[in-house]
């Protein structure tokens, strides 16, 4: 695993909006964040929303616009707001 993570509550919080916010997601990004649901969508190559590198992208929305990557981020975030 030598993906980057968020390991900071400062990246998670910039890790959360970004993907609130992307439109386009690569593979990777994707099915790191989220699910994989749909497999119509066009592919081309461009800008990750996500991790800003060139790659094929897709759609946000192929990967269930990345639910489960956003509600583990919120309940990580919360967590960590909590300690004192
Ligand atoms: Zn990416």
């Amino acid at each position: 695993m030598d993906f980057q993570s968020p390991t900071t509550l400062k990246e998670k919080k910039a890790l959360l909006k970004k993907l609130e916010t992307a439109y386009n997601t690569c593979f990777d990004c994707g099915r790191k964040y989220g699910v994989y649901s749909v497999g119509c969508s066009s592919v081309y190559e461009s800008k990750c929303g996500v991790c800003g590198e060139i790659k094929p992208i897709t759609e946000t929305r192929d990967f269930a616009y990345f639910v489960t990557g956003i509600r583990k981020l919120k309940l990580e975030i919360q967590n960590e707001t909590k300690l004192p």
